[in-house]
């Protein structure tokens, strides 16, 4: 059989981890609705129980500068072009039980909620988005807050998200100093906090669309800081995230 030429391997190869570990994960996590912890039957493309389901309210697109949220295919009027991100996504707005369950994911070591997670807001996107991004950038944590916690959320959730667009995951960005949790400020503060906070790292993509995911959407400041460095490296950035506050107008 004829050898394939390395260019080829090279977009075949999916994601480390992939393929491979999913019959030991399915063992060890059968899927179950990410709000109430009900088994699911195998099959379901959404990881919420039918009860559930009443619960939770879908987001989608919205603005990445006025945080209003739209409608598919309808840019927003506040012209929002002149930011490094071109668009945003989110799975739900960071409430109630989705809160909740966010914070088990980021607090509560409950890192199996990343698959499912990731899985779901991979797939909404590809649905709901005509972005086509070609690689997944995780929004990084310093290594001392990640030690601490053991893991990062938002690589996790950016790893399965990644593959569930069957594009690479690439952490080109790194977090050289443990700035103050973004929680304990005000935005003014945030904005400030996060400047200057992420520096890139590996090998240069210009004209690549990178989808850049953080678990989180809140003020945007991180976000925001994060594709300004991606986008002055040539990258067109998208931001996807598991939940975002919706912005008080
Ligand atoms: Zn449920
Ligand atoms: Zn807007």
């Amino acid at each position: 059989m004829r050898a394939l030429p390395d260019q080829q391997l090279k977009k075949r190869r999916r994601p480390p981890g992939r393929r491979r570990t999913e019959p030991f994960w399915r063992l060890l996590f059968p899927p179950r609705c990410l709000l109430c912890r009900r088994l699911l039957a195998a099959a379901s493309p959404v990881p919420l129980c039918g009860g559930c389901r009443a619960l939770f309210t879908p987001a989608g697109l919205f603005c990445p500068r006025c945080g209003k949220e739209l409608l598919s295919g309808q840019p927003c009027s506040c012209a929002p072009e002149i930011l490094p991100l071109r668009g945003l996504f989110a799975l739900s707005r960071y409430e109630g039980p989705w809160r909740q369950m966010l914070h088990r994911f980021k607090f509560g070591g409950e890192r199996a909620l990343a698959r499912p997670l990731g899985n779901w807001l991979g797939r909404l996107l590809e649905e709901e988005t005509g972005w086509q991004p070609e690689l997944a950038v995780p929004v990084p944590l310093h290594r001392r807050r990640e030690e601490e916690r053991g893991y990062n959320q938002s690589f996790l959730l950016a790893r399965f998200t990644a593959e569930a667009l069957g594009i690479p995951l690439q952490p080109l960005l790194v977090r050289p100093e443990a700035a103050p949790a973004q929680s304990s400020l005000s935005y003014r503060r945030r904005l400030e906090n996060v400047r200057g906070a992420f520096l890139y790292r590996g090998k240069p993509y210009p004209g690549k669309r990178a989808l850049l995911v953080d678990d989180i959407y809140s003020t945007g400041a991180t976000m925001q800081e994060a594709a300004t460095v991606l986008h002055r490296r040539g990258l067109i950035v998208f931001g996807a995230a598991a939940a975002y506050t919706p912005r008080l107008s």
